[in-house]
Order: structure tokens, then C-alpha cells, then sequence
């Protein structure tokens, strides 16, 4: 059950993905399309910046944060975007000169060797950030290897359904304590529902869902996986850990991460938020493998391959096709 610093916390750590959600939500109406056509990656750059600085700020400096980015470029070669991150921070009405904005974010570089850390994406999702479709701000508080409680902000994601681009909601923020369930509401002031997983246990009912990104997660495997499930819905495409979000409230059962290549080491901050808000909705998180997910190795899952995050009912059926789809793949490449 949450204690009364798990809930101390939690308020803290909504605040601050409140904050960073006006942020990031500012700089993204401002993106000029013409821009993006030609490859212009800094509104995502400076939105980035500008939303660690933020929250790290809010969370103090209590307990040490492992955020995906750290000031070091922004002092030397990304210098010319550091006038722009600081008045993003500053309009956001947090004073703050260049200096103190490096400091900020600097916050965020601790490894994940202590016994408590926060772990932070910023904005997971800066593809969909930039194409004005879904990302996220992530950020959950690991303790001893566990985690205890997490936040999952998708200012684009409507209050249901699993639609990709519906850069005209209020977003939907979601939250969760280990044992004291999940919650969600928009990110006006609409009182928190409790959140629960689809109860639909007829492998062919199953809806996936999967990264936008097949250089994230394989859409060919999960194509098959469809196919042997009997799945007759097209897997629901989306940036960010707004997949988890779609999950967590019953709108997907399943949000698969299959990997791409051999050796790649999932980031804790790209799923500790997520996993805790589906599980405590209900769900069940593990990797490919069906090992669970081992958030005690620092900044990666070095333990453990992609993610398979389910409504309960259906973790054994899904992750059974899984298997026998990488299977049949490591049996095809040996011969
Ligand atoms: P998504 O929005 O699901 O496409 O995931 C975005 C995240 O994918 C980013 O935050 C990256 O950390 C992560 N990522 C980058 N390369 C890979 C890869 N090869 N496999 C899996 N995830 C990756
Ligand atoms: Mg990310």
C-alpha cells in the first residue's frame, strides 16, 4: 500500500509533469510545418531541454533524477539553442538564467546506482512530438529496483480511444502508486477516474498496439503475431508511452516491443512510468522473453529484450505467439 511519501511524492511528481506538459505544449503550437519538411529538429530540442530543466527544478533536489538528457552539449556545441530554452523556461513563469537552466537539467544526469532515484523522459516521442501527434512526459520514482509510483502525461492522447493525432484535447495524464492502483483524468481539472484494463479474453479480439517507429519495434513480427493470434484488428500505431496510456484504460490489450536488432537495451525512463500506471490497472508487463522487467541495473534494462504489456487475461496467449514467432525467426537465420 502507498505510504503517506508515496503520496507526498506523487502530488510532486504530477505537478511537475503538469508543468512540463504546458512547456512542451507551448513550443509544439508554435511549430511551423514548413520547417519540419525540411528536417528542423529544434523545437523538439529546445521543448526537450527546456521540460527536464522544469521538472527537475519542481522535484527538488532530494533525490537524484536520471533524465535521458543532460546539458553538456547545450553548453558547447547546442549553445545556440540555450537563449531559446531559457526563455521557454522563463515564459513558463520559472526564473531562471542560462547558467541556472544548465544547472536544472544537469539534475537529471545521476546514473541509477543509488537506492532511490526518479527516472525522467522529458519528451518520449519526439518524433510524434514533431509531427504535432503523441509523445509523452515521463517520469517515476524506482526504488530499490522496484517501481514505487509513476506519471505519464500525453497532452495530445483524447480521453478515449487509441487516435493518434488529436492535437485538440486536453491530453490525458495518468498516475499510479505500487498498490494503490491507477488513476486518469485530462489535464484541465476533471476528477480522476480509476483506470482498468480490457477484459476481453478472445485471442481474436485482441487490439495491438505498437511504435509508429518499425526501427523501434518490429511491425513485420507483429504483423505475424497478429496473424497467429487470429486478430482481426489492425495494430493501433503510436509514438511514446501513450501505448501504455491506451493499454492502462482498456483501449488496446496489448502494446508489443519487439525488437529490431540484437543487443539494443530498452531505457528505463521509456517504460518505468508506463509499466507501473498498466499494472496497476490491471496488467501485466514483461519482456519478450517473459521475464519480468528488472528496473535494478541503472539507466537500461540490460537484463531483459523489447516489452509485452497486457490487459492480465491475455499475457500467456500473446506472449505464446511471441515466442513462437522469434523462435521461428532464430530458427530461419541458423539455417
Ligand atoms: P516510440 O515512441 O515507441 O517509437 O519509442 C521512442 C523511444 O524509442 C525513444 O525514446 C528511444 O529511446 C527509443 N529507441 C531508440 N532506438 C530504439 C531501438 N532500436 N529499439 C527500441 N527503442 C528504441
Ligand atoms: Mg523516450
Amino acid at each position: 500500500m502507498p505510504t503517506e511519501s508515496d503520496e507526498r511524492l506523487l502530488e510532486l511528481a504530477i505537478e511537475a509533469v503538469e508543468a512540463a506538459a504546458r512547456v512542451t505544449q507551448t513550443v509544439q503550437r508554435q511549430i511551423d510545418v514548413d520547417s519540419l519538411t525540411k528536417g528542423d529538429r529544434s523545437p523538439v530540442t529546445a521543448a526537450d531541454y527546456a521540460s527536464q530543466a522544469v521538472v527537475c527544478h519542481i522535484l527538488g533536489t532530494d533525490i537524484p533524477v536520471v533524465g535521458e538528457e543532460d546539458a553538456s552539449d547545450l553548453r558547447t556545441t547546442e549553445r545556440s539553442f540555450l537563449p531559446q530554452v531559457t526563455q521557454v523556461v522563463n515564459d513558463a513563469g520559472y526564473e531562471a538564467d542560462e547558467d541556472t537552466v544548465c544547472d536544472w537539467i544537469d539534475r537529471g544526469g545521476h546514473d541509477g546506482a543509488s537506492r532511490q532515484y526518479w527516472t525522467l523522459d522529458p519528451i518520449d516521442g519526439t518524433k510524434g512530438f514533431l509531427r504535432k501527434e503523441q509523445y509523452a512526459i515521463s517520469l517515476a520514482l524506482i526504488v530499490e529496483g522496484q517501481i514505487r509510483l509513476g506519471v505519464v502525461g500525453c497532452p495530445n492522447l483524447a480521453a478515449s480511444g487509441a487516435d493518434a493525432a488529436s492535437e485538440l484535447t486536453d491530453g490525458t495524464l495518468q498516475y499510479a502508486t505500487r498498490g494503490g492502483g491507477a488513476f486518469g483524468r485530462t489535464f484541465g481539472d476533471a476528477a480522476p477516474r480509476r483506470l482498468s484494463v480490457s477484459d476481453e479474453t478472445t485471442a481474436s479480439k485482441i487490439r495491438l498496439c505498437e511504435s509508429v517507429e518499425s526501427g523501434h519495434s518490429s511491425h513485420s513480427h507483429s504483423a505475424r503475431i497478429k496473424t497467429r493470434l487470429g486478430a482481426t484488428a489492425e495494430p493501433v500505431r503510436l509514438d511514446s508511452q501513450a501505448k501504455y496510456s491506451v493499454v492502462a484504460r482498456g483501449d488496446a490489450e496489448a502494446y508489443l516491443r519487439l525488437p529490431t536488432r540484437p543487443g539494443y537495451q530498452e531505457k528505463i525512463w521509456d517504460h518505468a512510468g508506463g509499466v507501473i500506471v498498466v499494472e496497476e490497472a490491471g496488467g501485466r508487463v514483461s519482456d519478450v522473453d517473459g521475464k519480468p522487467l528488472d528496473f535494478g541495473r541503472g539507466p537500461t534494462l540490460a537484463g531483459n529484450r523489447g516489452v509485452v504489456a497486457t490487459a492480465a487475461a491475455v499475457h500467456d496467449v500473446v506472449l505464446k505467439s511471441v515466442a513462437a514467432v522469434l523462435r521461428e525467426d532464430a530458427a530461419g537465420s541458423q539455417a
